[in-house]
């Protein structure tokens, strides 16, 4: 993934969003938690944000305070299990 630019200009030009910052890192890549889907990779998707959110959902849930959220990836399932 590439940083452009556009960062460094940001301040004069704030047409688009920061995105929220990371919550931990797994194998060296940085991700977010959502506690409907788990971990990913997309900083944009985290608890609050998260727009299937399922029943009972904590918008305050993160990657290192989970409140028994989902501890799945949210993509990319391995075949490690079942
Ligand atoms: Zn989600």
């Amino acid at each position: 993934m590439k940083i452009s630019n556009k960062i460094l200009t940001e301040d004069n030009n704030q047409k688009r969003l920061k995105p929220p910052p990371f919550q931990g890192k797994v194998n060296g890549e940085n991700v977010t938690y959502c506690w409907s889907h788990g971990i990913t990779k997309n900083p944009w998707h985290n608890s609050k944000t998260c727009k299937r959110r399922k029943e009972g959902r904590q918008n305050d849930a993160t990657f290192n305070n989970r409140m028994v959220g989902n501890n799945e990836r949210c993509k990319a399932h391995n075949n490690n299990s079942s």
